[in-house]
């Protein structure tokens, strides 16, 4: 049989349908399109695949068994290694990971490795899940997590399997950290997230709910009630704000706050549920990564006529997944690159218009992307009801602020060594709250690295 040189291609919702729901867009594999992509893969030697994956799926491993239609026995694998392989198969940016050094990809389309996690994990979901998976080890220590977003839940549950006793103390409501409050449901439905917990549950990890630590409980507590070593995955959940005239006028959201809303309290159910959103008529989102466009894709589906997105680069220097952009172009997102904000105009307190300035391209900076320049007497006015701010985010300081030794950076984030201890001793910590917003399968892999160390910390004392 000739090479498949795509990847097989996955259905997903019609954008004019998908524009008036908050359904999941891609609408996974058939057991047949998943075999068909399986057989794609080379199964080669050195898999590199693996080396791109910040947990290590033993990728070619798992596939060979979805191509052999043994899907449990492919789930196995993957859970070998990923606590949270429904998530990963769905938000992960393989393009920049896994499916990055497929060597298919040196001449065709790379293998669909993601895809292929999601349709084996889904599957295991609609079975249960991984009823293999025991505990077997047991040990007598404590230890504390802090946060349950995916460095905190991935530490906790690989302290688990370790066998020691493990507490997740979370300061919302809910699980999930971002996955729950961040990322939409028609990108990631929370059904998920919740069975994935579940699981973690099972592998015996005890969740601790509405427990801010740093304010309800100190991590010096956290020691005097025998847990011998913390790991903090307590992630960015600060928004950056633009410092601009009019920044508070009713009508401006930075995209934390819409999100949440929208997301945790599910403001699209108003009056269902108690949290309110302002839909508006004309929405503008600032910024151009991930956030922004799940912001500007949210406003459309709470039915905003107009939704804006303005970057101050160009395209190409866009950090949002190439996969979200062209979801956002099919739903009818207008773009309006090189423009930056420079104030905000309202009446009686209400926001009514914003000013924008043209940029250009100038040398490259430090981030490696071409630094954006304002073009002299540029500055034009664009009408808006709603303006969301998605321009990242920084640890929040409750935290580290009523931390005995802990150091952090200058822009907040928990200074840690090598093994991802910190500046206090038995405290690990990883995830967005040491290296800054980044990626749920880098916050993974900390939290990984974290377990790990722990252990070893444990076994020293
Ligand atoms: P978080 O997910 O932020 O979790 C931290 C948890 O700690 C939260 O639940 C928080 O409530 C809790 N917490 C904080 N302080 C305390 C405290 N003092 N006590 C107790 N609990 C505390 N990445 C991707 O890979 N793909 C994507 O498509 C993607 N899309 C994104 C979309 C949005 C809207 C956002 C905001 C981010 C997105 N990201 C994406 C980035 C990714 O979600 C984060 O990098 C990842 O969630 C970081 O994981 P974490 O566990 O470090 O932190
Ligand atoms: Fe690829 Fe992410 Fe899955 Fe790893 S977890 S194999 S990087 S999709
Ligand atoms: Fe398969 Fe690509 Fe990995 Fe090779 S690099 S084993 S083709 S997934």
């Amino acid at each position: 049989m000739a090479l498949q040189k795509e990847k097989t291609p996955m259905k997903s919702q019609d954008p004019k349908k998908r524009v008036n729901n908050f359904k999941e867009v891609p609408l996974g594999y058939t057991d047949e399109e998943a075999m068909q992509e399986a057989e794609r893969c080379l199964q080669c030697e050195h898999q590199p695949c693996v080396n791109g994956c910040p947990v290590r799926v033993p990728i070619p491993q798992f596939i060979k068994k979805v191509k052999e239609g043994e899907f449990s026995k492919a789930n196995n694998i993957i859970k070998s290694k990923n606590n949270l392989p429904a998530v990963c198969g769905r938000v992960c940016p393989q393009e920049e990971q896994c499916e990055k050094v497929c060597v298919m990809g040196e001449k065709f389309e790379p293998v669909a490795i993601g895809k292929l996690e999601r349709f084996v994990s889904d599957k295991a979901l609609e079975n249960e899940g991984d009823k293999d998976i025991k505990v077997e080890k047991q040990r007598d220590e404590k230890v504390a997590v802090v946060g349950a977003g995916p460095a905190g839940l991935t530490a906790a549950a690989d302290l688990a399997k370790e066998g020691f006793s493990v507490t997740l103390f979370e300061s919302l409501h809910a699980t999930g950290g971002v996955l729950r409050y961040g990322i939409p449901q028609f990108r990631l439905p929370k059904e998920i997230v919740d069975q994935e917990v579940e699981l973690i549950k099972k592998l015996g990890v005890e969740i601790k709910l509405n427990t801010i630590i740093g304010k309800t409980l100190t991590i010096d507590e956290l020691f005097e009630n025998d847990y011998k070593a913390v790991f903090i995955g307590a992630g960015a959940g600060l928004p950056r704000f633009l410092g601009l005239e009019g920044e508070n006028l009713n009508g401006v959201y930075s995209a934390n706050e819409y999100l949440t809303r929208v997301n945790l309290m599910k403001a699209y159910k108003f009056p269902e549920y108690k949290t309110p959103i302002k839909v508006g008529n004309k929405v503008a989102v600032i910024g151009g990564g991930n956030v922004a466009m799940d912001s500007a894709r949210t406003a459309k589906r709470l039915g905003a006529k107009e939704v804006t997105v303005v970057y101050r680069r160009s395209e190409p220097q866009m950090p949002a997944r190439n996969e979200e952009i062209e979801h956002a172009k099919e739903e009818g997102i207008e773009f309006k690159l090189l423009n930056n904000p420079v104030a905000f105009y309202g009446k009686d307190g209400t926001l009514t218009e914003m000013k924008c300035q043209k940029m250009e391209l100038g040398e490259k900076d430090d981030s490696g992307r071409r630094r954006p320049i304002p073009v002299e007497n540029s500055n034009w006015i664009m009408d808006v009801d709603i303006v969301i701010i998605a321009i990242g985010q920084r640890p929040n300081p409750v935290l580290t602020q009523n931390t005995r030794g802990l150091e952090t950076r200058a822009w907040g984030g928990i200074k840690v060594d090598d093994s991802l201890e910190t500046t206090r001793k038995g405290v690990f910590a990883g995830g967005d709250v040491v290296t800054g917003a980044a990626t749920v399968i880098k916050a993974m892999g900390a939290g990984k690295e974290g377990a790990k160390n722990i252990t070893k910390y444990i076994e020293s004392l």
